[in-house]
């Protein structure tokens, strides 16, 4: 569990789950982006990870092994939706989500902790205004949720 305390607002976040997706936020262009892997590693020692991805680049997989994860692969139609029944399902009061795209939106915002990623491929409007902080990159966001001091100084009131 990471543990946040948020004074003025004098709420604690605990966080078990961290659910990511994946192209655009861990990877561009369908390839994991650098020091990610590593910074997942340091993370998976105190929250449960997740990748949901929709596959859009294909070798998912391939990206994501040596990552302890739970790797989802989303199909069909309605990905927005699925993403978000996969964040309520684990418990959305405990769970973090990392995301950039408009098929992010519903996670991000039932989520207890919802980052957007700017980045390569940038962020839909709709998802940043859904989310609790905005990172330009995926490493800044990981690095929040490591030195937890960092949220409660962004979210503090
Ligand atoms: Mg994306």
């Amino acid at each position: 569990m990471v543990t946040v305390h948020i004074p003025g607002k004098d709420e604690t976040l605990e966080i078990d789950h961290l659910v990511l997706d994946f192209n655009g936020t861990l990877a561009v262009d369908g390839r994991i982006k650098p020091g990610v892997a590593d910074l997942l590693k340091e993370l998976a020692r105190n929250l449960r990870v997740h990748i949901v991805s929709a596959g859009t680049f294909g070798g998912v997989d391939n990206e994501v092994q040596g990552i302890p994860c739970v790797l989802k692969i989303l199909s069909g139609a309605d990905q927005t939706g699925q993403k978000a029944r996969y964040v309520e399902e684990l418990g959305a009061e405990h769970s973090a989500c990392i995301g950039n795209g408009r098929n992010d939106l519903a996670m991000l915002e039932k989520a207890k902790l919802g980052i957007v990623v700017i980045q390569e491929e940038g962020a839909a409007t709709a998802s940043l205004l859904a989310a609790d902080v905005v990172c330009r990159d995926v490493v800044s966001a990981l690095q929040l949720l490591l030195q937890p001091l960092r949220l409660t100084a962004t979210l503090r009131t």
